[in-house]
């Protein structure tokens, strides 16, 4: 987090309101100060400077040279929005009265300070994404340094805990991906290493706390005032975690400064996170499969995420965030798989079932976030009233989800709640209008006939206006004058006008109140006792208005967990609609899940290529364990088809366990606990560690962690650094794996690994067949048995369109690099050759050394007679040679 540049010291010459401002700086070190006055919120000093950088707003200057800019009160939320996306904090002091109110300077307060991580406005916030806070403590260190975390989301009241070997946090920094993180400031001026180390490539704020928040006891105090309890042990939080617990809530405390009482009501209680409940997908995974984005890009079109689009997306903004919740965190335990499944095959099946439920959840809005709203203080008229349609909506959705028993258990969690949300849902939509207003500040929210106080004074303004036609009527007839007219004006208030030329003609009773140039303004005691009726009738009407909008709001604080219980029944629903929608649009089948370490799929697809391309996508098995081989080679041409088959089957296996139906003719998946993915030498750099690091650290994490129940896929491992040391490492990793025994994906251009299943029942060779014709390849996108040991990398590169010069030129050296080494590399280029039994250590091609680092050595043997050398010169060119080989 950038911190703001500092302002002025105080001085004894500042304005009142000038002291006031220096006095909040003083107080929020670190936030940019938004500092209202009248119409505008100002910045002063560097925030002015910074504020015309990051939001593009004009720069002034007051008087004294002091630097200015100045944002719109009502736009404030798109400059708040460029300030915290630019990583700034922003602290917002308001006029806490009106100024005719006040007497000497107006009394200005910070009401609250927005922060990534303490978003709740709409405006500010993706619908689709969580949008978490989270805090972290370390204790140990090295092997053994763990990290508790707790993570929350204050515009839902979401909290949950978990401790963690340090090691692994950023795999679950990488799936809860926070937008700020606070941790303990220890005076060194910089995060802990392995925070900084955790969140390495992701984006996210990190927040220095003071430390005490973060000690064991002060924490514990902060959490009990917060939950109102004595005793944290009902609470059943483990002690390591209530630091970073306890630092949270005070975080949101001091940020949310309207919360009267001292706690935010709808935050949770936080509740562990139970790890083995989900089967785990790490950073790496998460990433290379594409999860929720792209890898390049990072676009959610073209993730596993954005298949789910157009009539398979959610309805509701809590769906879509369940949605990519769901995927990133697959389950892991066969019951609530089945349960899921279950549901989602009554809906495949029923079409008119899902059309209707669409229809319904379609109504409801994002309840969570307004509740969020609710409990800060920030609910808009317009919030109030879409949580009573909402509402309105459960009496239908329940009956709907009664009409099927493979529904019930949903509907049974909602219906203990349906009366006190059907009435909730009559009371709005009888004290509302249709159509409120965005704020509260002009009134409106409600509707005639529902408060006979506020009735009373809306008809005494609407009236006026007959009354005021009706005494200029009067006026004109008792003194003659027809060009008499009646107003108003915000200002001076109702006046009775006179041209300049009849001004004298105006009888007695009548005070002069205004001279215009060609007008003269008058005011009768009649008008005078008019207009205070009316004025105060408005002033009437407005703060009854806001007095009923309080009791509403307190109406929905008393129905606040009738409508959270809506809220998760219809995010639910509304995953498992888009599943069905999916599954029934795609043809997808529901998958059978199997306690054996499985893998058994007929005629499988790539989720998302096979929306792209439709009926041009070709469908493959994979059979994996089970008594098949665990370990399956995949090699073949660049361009083949072999990354999308192992990624097809992580994809496929990954979305049995979130519960949706699979694209594939059948499917049998062994329960899985941990999806591997490593990808050789994709490019981190951005990321300050070199590629084959990467990716010599995620492969040793695999080898460490995969089990017997794990599904591992690598594709082109070894590939980031020279040629015999890649074969060397990917044969030795390759080998690892297959004595794990977990099932297991491996695409590799090392051909000679393909030997691995000659003495290895448990290993398989696949390869993508290819067909040449004439000079060309046809890719066929097929995967068959046995292995493959040609690349066809110059028909690849003639395709992607190397000059003819050079790819002419490369053939041409192809061939002479092959006859050259006739023996033991025609063995390991030619596509039909016979393999000879190979010991467990491979010994290298020649071929492979030369053409990957051609060495004059090497060359001047090539050019050597051997039929017209005598043995001494042979020994001599030996020596030579040796020499040679040695500088
Ligand atoms: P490799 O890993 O062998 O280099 P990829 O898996 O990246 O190849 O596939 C290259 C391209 O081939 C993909 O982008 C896709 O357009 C196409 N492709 C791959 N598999 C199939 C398939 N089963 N059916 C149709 N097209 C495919």
């Amino acid at each position: 987090m950038a911190k703001s540049p500092a302002t002025s010291a105080a001085s004894p010459s500042d304005t009142p309101a000038m002291a006031q401002f220096k006095r909040f700086k003083a107080e929020h070190p670190g936030c940019v100060l938004f500092f209202r006055l009248g119409d505008f919120y100002e910045l002063f000093f560097d925030d002015a400077v910074l504020a015309s950088k990051v939001m593009g707003v004009t720069l002034t200057q007051r008087q004294e040279g002091v630097p200015m800019a100045g944002v719109p009160y009502h736009a404030v939320e798109t400059y708040l929005r460029r300030m915290v996306a630019a990583g700034y904090k922003v602290a917002i002091a308001d006029q806490m009265e009106l100024p005719a109110e006040a007497k000497g300077v107006i009394k200005r307060e910070v009401v609250r300070i927005v922060t990534p991580g303490t978003l709740t406005d709409e405006a500010m916030l993706d619908e689709g994404r969580e949008n978490p806070l989270a805090a972290v403590a370390f204790s140990g260190a090295g092997m053994t340094q763990m990290a508790a975390l707790a993570w929350a989301e204050l515009s839902t009241g979401r909290f949950q805990t978990m401790e963690i070997q340090a090691k692994d946090l950023a795999d679950e920094l990488a799936r809860i991906a926070p937008s700020e993180i606070l941790y303990a400031d220890d005076d060194s001026g910089h995060a802990p290493a392995a925070l900084s180390e955790a969140v390495r490539g992701l984006t996210v704020a990190l927040s220095a706390r003071p430390g005490w928040q973060f000690r064991a006891a002060d924490a514990a105090d902060t959490l009990k005032r917060q939950y109102r309890v004595t005793d944290l042990g009902g609470l059943g939080l483990a002690p390591e975690v209530i630091p970073p617990a306890g630092a949270v809530i005070a975080y949101l405390l001091e940020t949310q400064k309207t919360q009267a009482d001292g706690r935010l009501a709808h935050v949770q209680v936080p509740a562990p996170f139970l790890r083995g409940e989900f089967l785990v997908l790490d950073q790496a995974s998460l990433r290379s499969l594409e999860v929720v984005e792209t890898l390049r890009g990072n676009q959610v079109a073209g993730s596993l995420l954005g298949v789910f689009n157009g009539s398979a997306a959610p309805t509701t903004a809590m769906g879509k965030r369940l949605l990519r919740r769901w995927l990133c965190y697959p389950l892991a335990k066969r019951a609530p798989i089945e349960a899921r499944l279950n549901v989602v095959e009554v809906l495949v099946n029923d079409e008119l079932l899902r059309q209707t439920l669409r229809k319904q959840l379609d109504g409801i809005q994002d309840i969570e976030r307004i509740l969020g709203r609710l409990a800060v203080g920030r609910i808009s008229p317009r919030d109030l009233v879409a949580l009573g349609k909402s509402a309105a909506q459960a009496h239908a959705l329940n009956y709907t989800l009664g009409t099927h028993p493979q529904l019930a258990p949903a509907a049974a969690a909602l219906a203990a709640h349906l009366p006190a949300l059907a009435a909730h849902g009559t009371h709005i939509a009888k004290a509302c209008v249709e159509a409120p207003p965005l704020h509260m500040r002009e009134g409106g929210l409600i509707a005639d006939g529902f408060d006979a106080d506020l009735d009373e004074s809306r008809l005494l303004q609407r009236d006026s206006h007959t009354w005021l036609a009706q005494y200029q009527a009067r006026l004109v007839e008792e003194t003659g004058l027809p060009k008499i007219k009646v107003g108003f004006n915000n200002v001076f208030g109702y006046y009775i006008e006179l041209s300049a030329g009849q001004k004298d003609k105006a009888p007695a009773n009548w005070t002069r109140k205004q001279t215009l140039a060609n007008n003269e303004r008058f005011i009768t005691e009649e008008l005078k006792v008019f207009e205070g009726k009316v004025l105060s009738a408005e002033s009437r009407a407005k703060a009854r208005e806001m007095v009923l909008f309080a009791e509403l709001c307190e109406a929905t604080r008393a129905v606040a967990d009738a409508l959270s219980s809506l809220a998760h029944t219809a995010a639910e629903l509304d995953c498992l609609v888009a599943f069905a929608q999916l599954s029934a649009k795609r043809s997808f089948t529901k998958p059978v899940l199997s306690d054996t370490p499985s893998l058994d799929v007929k005629d499988g697809r790539h989720p998302v290529l096979d929306e792209l391309l439709g009926d041009q996508f070709v469908p493959n098995d994979v059979r994996l364990g089970g008594g098949k081989a665990t370990l399956a080679l995949i090699t073949g041409p660049n361009m083949a088809g072999k990354s999308t088959y192992i990624r097809q089957a992580a994809l496929i296996t990954l979305l049995a366990h979130t519960g949706c139906f699979v694209p594939a003719a059948s499917a049998t998946i062994g329960l899985t606990d941990r999806i591997f993915t490593r990808v050789g030498s994709s490019d981190e750099l951005h990321a300050g560690r070199s590629t084959f690091m990467v990716e010599m650290s995620e492969t040793a994490h695999i080898c460490h962690h995969a089990t017997a129940r794990s599904l591992v896929v690598l594709d082109e491992i070894g590939r980031g650094t020279s040629t015999l040391d890649g074969l060397s490492l990917a044969w030795a990793i390759a080998e690892h794996i297959a004595a794990v025994g977990c099932r297991c994906l491996f695409a590799t251009h090392y051909h000679e690994i393909t030997r691995l299943a000659l003495d290895r029942p448990h290993v398989a060779n696949l390869s993508v067949s290819v067909r040449e014709w004439k000079d060309d390849i046809v890719f066929l996108h097929r995967i068959i048995e046995g292995a493959t040991d040609r690349s066809y990398g110059i028909h690849v590169a003639k395709i992607a369109g190397l000059p003819p010069q050079v790819v002419a030129r490369a053939n041409e050296l192809l061939a002479q690099l092959t006859v050259k080494h006739e023996g033991e590399a025609a063995a390991e280029t030619a596509p039909s050759a016979k393999r000879k039994k190979v010991e467990p250590a491979p010994a290298m091609p020649l071929f492979m050394m030369a053409a990957a680092e051609p060495h004059p050595v090497v060359e001047k043997l090539r050019g050597v007679d051997l039929n017209n050398l005598t043995p001494m010169a042979a020994f001599e060119l030996v020596r030579k040679l040796q020499d040679e080989a040695k500088a």
